[in-house]
């Protein structure tokens, strides 16, 4: 036992305690997987040493073969990890074994349910990593030094995973991490080659580096021990290196596992390799669950980058637009350099090229996956929709195809669900119909039940119900699909072009002549509130509606600016009127001024209510409603 220097004790952050607690409790029913991570984690830690050595080629010393070994012992009950990567030095051992630094963390603890069924999709969601080895351990050894620091700087970490862990400060003979798990009572399972090279075989071909066991060989007569022989139980080669046909669907789906830190097997994925020009190859994956900390601003996105199957960088940004970045996966370029940048590759026009083919790539996999998989695309929908709304304004070359990816609630179907394509929309849209009607709201309930609705409830047209916060702006970047317009049903003076009949239109316009005296009317009792009044056609069982002008904001956009605190341009509504509602005639023929102004108000009162806005001045509503109401008690 080598001498144990500047000991001390440290607490887990309070989120790595109760991170612990829940894998404990929660992973259980899927314990093995502790070595997956482990081995992931002693891959990421090769993948680190080899760019590292790029530039400083000393870091290799005392041994260039790169390789993770696992061993273990029956009697002690240990199994123990060993890699020969970067290694951690006493402060990173403390930072990375001491607390998460991920942003949201905390956040996302509060989710916890204490239901272990839910809890352990969302904790495999967050990603366990290293502290999974507590799920079979009940107390964990890490022996590390980081490469190029001397043999007297190693560092000794033990935790029973409870509250707290200790370091010192010990002598170690070469660079890289061991971790020797002390195998849990009853959990001696692990500590048997057999099955650890099964668990290996199972989730961790894919390393690229030789994973390796002792060979079972039998005592030498005479000897006590017989000298270890290793040998590499995995095919340690780069997955993305192989043809497509030789890939296992479930190599693929381990190997998504290892490098999104995801427990769920993803939704799709798509391989290639690109020659010619530019030479690389890909290989993209859609999660099937959003991350945890999705809409983090500082959230880990972007794909693992190699160079000629040298690791480079993590969360390379610069290969895929933002509203991809929920995207996974890997690029490996035979055309940058080993030293390339993050700022480099922000300007590279290499870069640019790879990232419109590997974004058409992605577009094309979530086509493919619509197509043929809707129940899955629901489901992807779901989780990434909101994202994928973002596309249109970031990626204008793209726009038509991410407009056909978008789903929407639409009046066919009442419980709101985001299922309806644009393409599905127009297939059934009515002849003559060539416009995509829609119209956005707060709530789904609201714009459900808006008048807006009226006439196209009647004539049998589909209006699409947007009801995201992000909804509006993204309208603002559509204004067409498949050669057909957008049009917003509460915006203007809706004109349903053929769907109206001749004798239509005629009978409005006459109707349209016949109210003038009554608009004027209006006009003058509204007076400042509104832009403009003029007879309705939109309606069939409402008195009276608020229409947007053309060019103004929808309250929407006016409400996420206002919550902003930035000012927004003063707009006035349209007031709309329903000629055959029986309130309407009653006002037409109302001769006092007084009750008339007074009805007029309600009525415009009443339909910014039914728009979802608030009013300007409820007291002064309540106050003439109960007039009316006075009265007619009376
Ligand atoms: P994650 O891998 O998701 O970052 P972990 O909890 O698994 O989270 O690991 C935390 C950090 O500890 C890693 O990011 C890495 O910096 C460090 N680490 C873990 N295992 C090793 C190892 N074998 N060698 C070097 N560093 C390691």
């Amino acid at each position: 036992m080598s001498v144990e220097t500047q000991k001390e004790t440290l607490g887990f952050q309070t989120e790595v305690k109760q991170l612990l607690h829940l894998m404990i409790h929660s992973l259980y029913s899927n314990k093995e997987i502790f070595l997956r991570e482990l081995i992931s984690n002693a891959s990421d830690a090769v993948d680190k040493l080899r760019f590292e050595a790029l530039s400083k080629p000393e870091l290799l010393e005392g041994g260039a073969e790169l390789k993770i070994r696992v061993s273990f012992d029956k009697d002690a009950k240990t199994v123990t990890l060993e890699d020969n990567g970067i290694g951690m030095s006493r402060e990173d051992v403390i930072t990375h074994l001491g607390t998460i630094a991920k942003s949201g963390t905390a956040d996302f603890m509060k989710n916890l349910s204490g239901d272990q069924k839910k809890d352990s999709h969302l904790i495999g969601q967050f990603g366990v990593g290293f502290y999974s080895a507590f799920i079979v351990a009940d107390k964990v050894d890490v022996f590390s030094r980081r490469a190029g620091s001397p043999a007297s700087e190693g560092v000794h970490w033990s935790s029973k995973g409870e509250g707290e862990f200790e370091v010192a400060t010990v002598d170690k003979d070469d660079r890289g991490t061991r971790i020797v798990l002390h195998l849990k009572s009853g959990e001696d399972e692990f500590a048997d080659g057999w099955r650890l090279r099964n668990i290996i075989k199972k989730y961790s071909d894919h390393i690229a580096l030789p994973i390796e066991l002792p060979k079972e060989a039998a005592a030498a007569e005479g000897e006590e021990k017989p000298a270890v022989e290793w040998e590499t139980v995995n095919r340690a080669s780069a997955l993305w290196t192989r043809p497509r046909t030789e890939v296992k669907d479930e190599e693929y789906q381990e190997f998504y596992k290892h490098i999104a830190h995801d427990f769920e097997n993803p939704l799709s994925w798509s391989h290639n390799k690109v020659e010619g020009k530019l030479e690389y190859s890909s290989l993209l994956y859609v999660p099937a669950r959003a991350p945890f900390d999705l809409y983090q601003r500082e959230a880990p996105k972007g794909l693992k980058l190699y160079v000629q199957r040298v690791f480079v960088m993590d969360q390379a940004e610069s290969f895929l637009p933002l509203y991809l970045r929920f995207i996974k996966g890997v690029v490996d370029s035979n055309d940058l350099s080993l030293n390339v940048s993050r700022e480099i590759l922000q300007k590279d026009p290499i870069i640019d090229s790879m990232k419109s083919a590997l974004t058409k790539r992605v577009l094309d996999m979530l086509e493919k996956l619509a197509k043929n998989e809707p129940e899955q695309y629901k489901g992807f929908w779901k989780n990434f929709g909101q994202v994928m709304k973002e596309g249109p304004a970031e990626d204008f070359a793209n726009k038509e195809k991410i407009a056909g990816l978008l789903r929407f609630a639409s009046t066919i179907g009442d419980d709101g669900e985001q299922v309806v394509g644009l393409a599905e929309y127009l297939a059934r849209a009515k002849e003559g119909q060539d416009k995509i009607y829609y119209l956005t709201g707060e709530t789904y309930a609201q714009v459900k039940n808006s008048p807006h609705l009226e006439v196209f409830r009647k004539k049998g047209i589909e209006v699409l119900l947007l009801t995201d916060r992000i909804d509006e702006w993204l309208m603002s970047y559509l204004s067409d699909f498949d050669g057909k317009s957008f049009v917003d049903v509460a915006r203007g003076d809706l004109d349903l072009g053929n769907l109206d009949s001749e004798e239509d239109k005629k009978a409005a316009e006459e109707v349209a002549k016949s109210k003038e005296g009554l608009v004027e009317r209006l006009k003058t009792a509204l007076g400042e509130s509104v832009a403009e009044v003029r007879v309705s056609h939109r309606l069939t069982d409402s008195p009276a509606i608020l229409a947007i002008g053309e060019q103004d904001l929808g309250l929407q956009m006016r409400q996420i600016l206002e919550a902003s605190g930035q000012k927004v341009p003063d707009s006035k509504p349209i007031f709309e009127f329903n000629p055959s509602h029986p309130l309407i005639e009653k006002l037409d023929a109302e001769q006092s001024d007084e009750r008339f102004g007074d009805l007029s108000h309600i009525l415009f009162d009443q339909a910014a209510l039914a728009a979802g806005d608030s009013l300007k001045d409820p007291a002064a509503y309540v106050r003439r409603l109960n007039k009316l109401l006075v009265e007619l008690s009376v």
